[in-house]
């Protein structure tokens, strides 16, 4: 029961620190990109997601797994570090293309890497749950079109309002 119960908080972070990584990192990654088309901006950009929108995750799992009120501290702070950990490092992947790739191919290289990772981690989960994988990389990688899209088009209007 305890050994589950500490899997089922590895599993937690792991699984939301891989999803939010990518997803919010894209999408200011396309948001940032279209409305600055400047390396640095995006690449700190990037830098604090990594670090700031990391910490804030954690906590939010931290409280989140703690109201469920059927976890020892340790297993909430098992959850807790592996967001921050698994989030952090999924994010700063993206500094990659974006340091060293014109930021145009960048931000398709990410898009690309982004969606192969969200496609891999879905799959597997579903193949955990025993559940169809296609239904749940579908929508998962909906969702992450969606942002995707929102997130060009703030940054077109962002970089029309301030031209
Ligand atoms: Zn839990």
């Amino acid at each position: 029961m305890r050994r589950e119960l500490l899997d089922h908080s590895l599993r937690v972070g792991i699984s939301f620190g891989v999803t939010s990584g990518i997803i919010t990192t894209l999408g200011l990654l396309v948001g940032l990109s279209a409305g600055t088309s400047s390396r640095p901006a995006v690449l700190g950009g990037i830098f604090t997601i990594a670090v700031a929108d990391s910490l804030s995750d954690a906590l939010g799992i931290h409280i989140s797994e703690e109201s469920e009120g059927i976890h020892a501290q340790r297993e909430v702070w098992t959850a807790t570090v592996a967001t921050f950990v698994t989030k952090l490092l999924t994010a700063l992947t993206f500094a990659i293309p974006v340091g060293l790739l014109d930021l145009d191919a960048a931000v398709v290289v990410s898009i690309v890497w982004g969606a192969s990772a969200l496609t891999a981690l879905s799959w597997d989960l579903a193949r955990h749950q025993g559940l169809n994988p296609r239904p749940l990389v579908v929508e998962h990688l909906g969702v992450a079109a969606l942002v995707v899209a929102v997130a060009h088009l703030v940054g077109l209007a962002i970089s029309a309002l301030s031209s």
